[in-house]
């Protein structure tokens, strides 16, 4: 370590050393005795120790990357899933053992100090689970990297579950303080808002423009630190907060309106108040994109003025750093770049357009129409109008550089402008990201290929050499070395260690699915994270599950994409048959699922409802028994998943085939063990091409059949007429079979958009390949050493889905930076 203290105090990695901190700081830092120590101090002193031992590698790391001149890249994202931090700080230490040591001895208990942590939620899904595991791969493979958030007050709301219905809960995380996050007070930069722009003219002939009359906001620094996995490297996750720019406003103060003069602080502090939980749909809040340009300016003048610390050339900016924008929430760096260079820098516009075209990238992530964002011009240029003039200039440019000649020019040219040319025009941010990017990338295979051949594709014609792929992935540290350590422990008895990673050496793990002892050990190991899954069930809902029983998970956000609804349908299926032949042979099973609906979103919010009618209707039934069970575990979330997914026998990705961009969870559910049974969508396909299509369950209609049965004239009313069992399933949630008493037409909105509005997501018409597959299912869980042999035959090709991986690739084909 690199420290002038004669003794460094309180970093020792062994258990002597880390247990003295402990205790340390429960006395000296937190006044804590024995009597009126909480679950929560403990918690805080182990933070404390471990902050202790991450401090001197966090400076060593940042002043090697100042020393070495190291390239940057910044992972702008308005989300980041993080959950609990602790076990992970302690793993890629290499101090967990010695911390449970060390509680041991000072009578901790381990399982209680990891509950007292909350899950930091600063994200609703995917995409921002995906900048966690992306933050851990960074460092692990030591790139030289920053993520850029918002530090929300409250983040994804805390669901509850009240008569079946979703309640939504203020998530207060951070109520006693946050003990991984610290303030820079002295890292704050102004983010302007509103105003207006002058011009002039200078000697030169050159015209110069300003942001004047500004209304300015804060925006303050507060940093996690982010250990890669036993490298010593540690970097970090910049979190901004908005304070207002002037703690009061002297004159106001003076003419008594002191009150007045509070009340716009809090105004401006809003800005950070509450993450959007929406995933995947564009709402236009001016206070959302207040959100998106306070993120953006903050880092990129957080960035720059790195930069500038360090290089006097601005020409080198492209060389020295990469940005990537998660989605097109932090697009708007693209005019705010344009104006720190021109404005602020008097560089002219072709040389600022030369550097941002090489040092912004953005990440596509999803093809939905209702999901791209479109700012109402007149919003934006109220609020940014200096980044209105500069966009209208991107787009006046962009568009002569389009061809005009041919058939259907004019309509090709308004399917690209950035500015759509309606009565009310919009600012299409997709369009603004491609045009003003280095790189854009799609996040599985088939999703930057529909990309290019369908939203894109008149872009992938003009810009192909902009277009490419980066698959997504999970982070092996938490997705299984974490929260399945008898799994970990048992491959590493076989393979050593390295797998942890370098996912790919769990190949070596294949031989060993045709081995006896070990399949046994396999499903032992599955056996006893099924029973704790049990046993929170029991807890959580006050059901028994019976542990033997197929666990058959979907766990997700509720969307109608995602057809939680056609897995309801199937829960409905096996009650009805079960009901017709009480006496049947019927393999167990337990449906289990987990999510929140955006709060505005009616319909997911209905589905959530149908699925605990269903559960109460089969869990109280005397005929159905063990046979089948049906559970929503309220307030699905990181740590939650941490102990449902080591604990699936059967992982549930049904999307709409063209709908998911990628998933993420897919990935989890097979790294733990778990067969997938799933549709040819997103990461499945490349989850089928690496395990084979043997030791997967995939059924239903592909792109391709979609795009035919649309064309041709979809008529769902077919599929039920040809199908007893559908029929049945549609006149029992006409006839309020599973309805309460009081509300007999609950179900009607979703009988008419599956029969009378098109069923859009096609629930109907893959119904009977679904129900046929999941029979499927059932005849090889009836085999355990088949059913076995596959799952590990799925854990041993998961090395692809390592999100280090994924960074490699974004390191190679578009940061442009080493990687160890
Ligand atoms: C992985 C993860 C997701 C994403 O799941 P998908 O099945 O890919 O939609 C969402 N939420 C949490 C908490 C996750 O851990």
């Amino acid at each position: 370590m690199d420290t002038d203290l004669q003794v460094a105090p309180r970093t020792g990695m062994d258990v002597d050393a880390f247990k003295k901190d402990i205790e340390q700081h429960l006395h000296y830092t937190l006044a804590k005795d024995k009597f009126s120590t909480t679950q929560w101090d403990n918690y805080r002193s182990v933070v404390l120790s471990v902050m202790d031992r991450l401090h001197d590698r966090w400076i060593d790391t940042q002043q090697r990357y100042y020393r070495e001149e190291s390239k940057r890249v910044y992972y702008i994202s308005m989300e980041f899933l993080i959950g609990r931090l602790m076990d992970n700080m302690l793993i890629n230490l290499g101090l967990q053992d010695v911390a449970a040591e060390a509680f041991k001895e000072v009578g901790m208990d381990y399982d209680k100090i990891r509950e007292a942590e909350v899950d930091a939620g600063l994200g609703n899904g995917g995409l921002g689970r995906l900048a966690a595991c992306y933050l851990d791969s960074m460092a692990t493979l030591g790139i030289p990297a920053i993520g850029y958030g918002i530090r929300y007050d409250y983040g994804i709301f805390d669901q509850e579950i009240e008569n079946g219905w979703q309640v939504e809960k203020p998530d207060l995380w951070l109520k006693y303080g946050y003990p991984w996050g610290i303030v820079r007070p002295k890292i704050q930069h102004p983010v302007k808002f509103y105003g207006e722009t002058t011009s002039y003219v200078d000697d030169q002939g050159r015209e110069h423009f300003d942001w004047v009359n500004t209304h300015d906001v804060q925006a303050l620094a507060y940093d996690t630190p982010i250990p890669g996995y036993r490298n010593d490297v540690v970097n970090h996750l910049r979190l901004w907060k908005a304070a207002s720019s002037h703690l009061f406003d002297l004159k106001s103060f003076n003419q008594g309106e002191y009150i007045e003069a509070v009340r716009t602080n809090l105004q401006e502090e809003n800005i950070s108040r509450v993450l959007y939980p929406n995933d995947k749909v564009f709402k236009g809040q001016e206070l959302r994109l207040k959100q998106e340009y306070f993120l953006v300016s903050a880092s990129l003048r957080d960035a720059f003025e790195r930069f500038k610390t360090q290089f006097d050339d601005l020409r080198k900016i492209p060389q020295k750093m990469a940005i990537q924008c998660n989605d097109t929430h932090p697009n708007l760096a693209i005019p705010e770049l344009m104006r720190l260079l021109m404005d602020e820098e008097n560089l002219e516009w072709e040389q600022s357009w030369d550097i941002v075209t090489k040092t912004i990238n953005y990440t596509n992530h999803t093809l939905m129409p209702e999901a791209l964002e479109q700012w109402p011009l007149s919003l934006m240029s109220n609020l940014l109008p200096r980044h209105t003039q500069i966009i209208r200039e991107i787009d006046r440019r962009f568009l002569n550089s389009i061809e005009v000649q041919g058939n259907g020019a004019d309509h090709r040219k308004n399917r690209m402008r950035i500015i759509s040319n309606e009565m009310d025009s919009r600012v299409r941010m997709a369009n603004l990201g491609i045009v003003g990017s280095h790189k854009v990338n799609g996040v599985s295979e088939i999703h930057s290929d529909l990309m290019k051949k369908t939203i894109f594709k008149d872009f992938y014609e003009k810009y192909p050499e902009k277009f490419t792929n980066v698959t997504n992935g999970i982070t092996p540290r938490r997705w299984l070395r974490q929260c399945n350590r008898k799994l970990a422990d048992l491959i590493s008895e076989h393979i050593g260690d390295e797998w942890v990673t370098h996912l790919d050496q769990l190949e070596k793990v294949e031989p060993l699915a045709e081995d006896d002892t070990f399949r046994e050990q396999f499903a032992e190991i599955k056996r006893k994270n099924k029973k704790r899954l049990a046993d929170y069930i029991e807890r959580e809902l006050d059901v028994k599950v019976n542990p033997e029983s197929i666990f058959d998970v979907q766990i997700k956000r509720i969307h109608e994409y995602k057809r939680q609804l056609m897995a309801a349908f199937h829960a409905i299926t096996l009650y009805n048959r079960i009901k017709a032949n009480p006496d049947g042979d019927f393999t167990p099973r337990t449906i289990i699922f987990a999510g929140k609906a955006a709060p505005g979103y009616t319909m997911a919010k209905l589905h959530i409802k149908l699925i605990n009618c269903v559960a109460d209707k089969i869990n109280n039934d005397p005929d159905i028994g063990d046979k089948l069970k049906c559970v929503f575990l309220p307030n699905y979330s990181v740590s939650l998943a941490e102990i449902m997914i080591p604990a699936t026998n059967l992982s549930e990705q049904i999307s709409t085939a063209g709908m998911e961009a990628s998933g993420t969870g897919n990935m989890k559910f097979a790294l733990n063990g778990a067969l997938t049974i799933g549709t040819l969508d997103g990461a499945n396909i490349e989850i089928r091409e690496q395990v084979g299509d043997e030791n997967i369950f995939i059924f239903g209609l592909t792109v391709e059949d979609i795009d035919e049965l649309r064309s041709s004239g979809y008529n769902p009313n077919e599929y039920v007429d040809g199908n007893e069992e559908l029929q049945k399933i549609i006149a029992q949630l006409s006839n309020g079979f599973f309805s309460p008493e009081d509300d007999t037409e609950i179900f009607m909105p979703i009988i008419n958009a599956l029969l009378n509005q098109g069923d859009y997501f096609m629930v109907l018409a893959d119904y009977d390949a679904y129900v046929k597959k999941q029979e499927e299912v059932e005849k090889v869980f009836n085999n355990p050493d088949e059913w076995n042999r596959r799952a590990i035959i799925n854990v041993a090709n998961m090395g692809h889905f390592s999100s280090d991986r994924s960074i490699r690739d974004y390191a190679d084909e578009i940061w442009k930076v080493d990687v160890k």
